[in-house]
């Protein structure tokens, strides 16, 4: 093959196997905020609040004495170790720490295991609307995606009918995202474990996402997959530092699961990484070991501006998912009368406020938008305030300014 034909060959490649249609919306979106003043965001998983100071600090200190070198490649294990007695008193499954391997945010963590499992034409289950660096991870990989169509009916939680109907026998991963985003819902504990049932009948491995799990809302709680009965062996649960401790710029993420699949994922991270940075691990060990108020207090935190935001879509008519938990909140923004790609580009260019259609995240609808709880309650009033002027002009209730 000439240069020319392997650089189009790789070209099409790249366009056939990563959707960058949706990517788009994104990437316009953050191009005219950019050209806007005092654009109140609402969109990006990223928590406003700083990480708490014992945890920046432990971090000048471990830089200071010179951690500037990589680590263990599957991490600190004084950190692994931490991990594994944070998981367990949360009522997840015991692990050893080697059964763990700490990876620059729980995203680079999803490439890995998807390179590590699937097969072209292998299936990997996920729910729809769900997190959609998966979606990219098996599109590497060509798996055959297969959506898993969540509803309002159960609050966009999956169930195990849903999975038991979409079960051929080409499928091989089971991805569960709990809490969810973009949705914000919990799956109650009783039908995780019912799901668990459906993936042992039919030997599917888990892919259990609880990197929210710590930030749940009216006494919700997201069951730990790999502590449920003949789960752990079958399981590999991914998590991270960057939700519960507001350390997403650290990139601290890890995955843990059963001793026969962790060291193969393990030679694919290092691989990738050869270690994740010692300064964010450092870090990652005293938000792990050190006082844990600041979890709680931030949670608390996004409970106010869930309340704020959710009183405020209501008074506008704006329908959305029972939010129990991570910081989202997912709204039916097409009850406006427009579609939400359209109601998002329209609330950022003349509202100004930034918030992201479900389409990003594979909804298979242009009805839901995915707004984020990463602003002050005042800033959220006044990201409602200029909504309202929105819905306002679009509902003609209002001449366009
Ligand atoms: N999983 C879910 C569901 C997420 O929403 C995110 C980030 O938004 C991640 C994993 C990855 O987070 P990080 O790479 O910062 O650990």
């Amino acid at each position: 093959m000439t240069s020319d034909a392997s650089a189009a060959d790789g070209r099409s490649r790249l366009a056939r196997r990563v959707k960058l249609k949706d990517k788009h919306i994104v990437t316009r979106m953050m191009d005219l905020a950019n050209g806007l003043p005092d654009v109140i965001k609402l969109g990006r998983g990223d928590p406003d609040l700083d990480t708490p100071a014992h945890i920046v600090e432990a971090g000048q200190a471990a830089l200071a004495s010179g951690a500037t070198h990589y680590t263990h490649p599957h991490g600190l294990p004084e950190l692994r170790q931490a991990i594994a007695a944070n998981i367990e008193a949360h009522g997840g499954a015991r692990y050893a720490p080697e059964d763990i391997v700490v990876t620059p945010g729980g995203q680079q963590a999803m490439f890995i295991i998807a390179l590590g499992l699937l097969d072209p034409g292998d299936e990997l289950l996920i729910p729809c609307p769900g997190y959609n660096p998966y979606l990219q991870a098996a599109e590497l990989t060509e798996a055959t995606l297969v959506n898993i169509r969540t509803t309002r009916e159960t609050n966009f939680t999956l169930t195990a009918d849903q999975v038991r109907e979409h079960i051929t026998p080409r499928s091989k991963v089971l991805i569960l995202i709990n809490p969810g985003n973009p949705t914000g819902t919990v799956i109650p504990p009783d039908e995780v474990a019912r799901i668990c049932e459906v993936a042992k009948e039919h030997d599917l491995i888990v892919v259990s996402d609880e990197i929210y799990a710590r930030i749940t809302y009216d006494g919700h709680l997201a069951q730990p997959v790999a502590a449920l009965p003949g789960m752990k062996e079958r399981t590999i649960t991914l998590s991270g530092l960057s939700k519960a401790y507001a350390m997403t710029g650290w990139r601290v993420g890890y995955f843990a699961g059963p001793p026969d699949l962790i060291p193969a994922l393990a030679e694919i991270h290092h691989a990738f990484a050869i270690s994740t940075s010692a300064v964010g691990q450092h870090a990652a060990l005293a938000a792990l070991t050190g006082p844990q108020e600041c979890v709680g207090e931030m949670r608390d935190t996004y409970d106010e501006r869930r309340k704020a935001l959710c009183e405020g879509l209501t008074a506008m008519g704006i329908p959305f998912a029972e939010p129990q938990g991570a910081f989202y909140v997912y709204a039916r923004v097409a009850e406006i009368g427009v579609g939400a790609t359209e109601f998002c580009e329209r609330l950022l260019a003349d509202g100004r406020v930034m918030i992201f259609p479900g389409k990003i995240y594979g909804d298979y609808t242009d009805d839901y938008a995915r707004m984020s709880l990463t602003q002050t309650v005042p800033r959220i009033h006044e990201a409602l305030a200029r909504m309202a002027e929105v819905v306002a002009t679009i509902r003609g209730e209002r001449p366009a300014a």
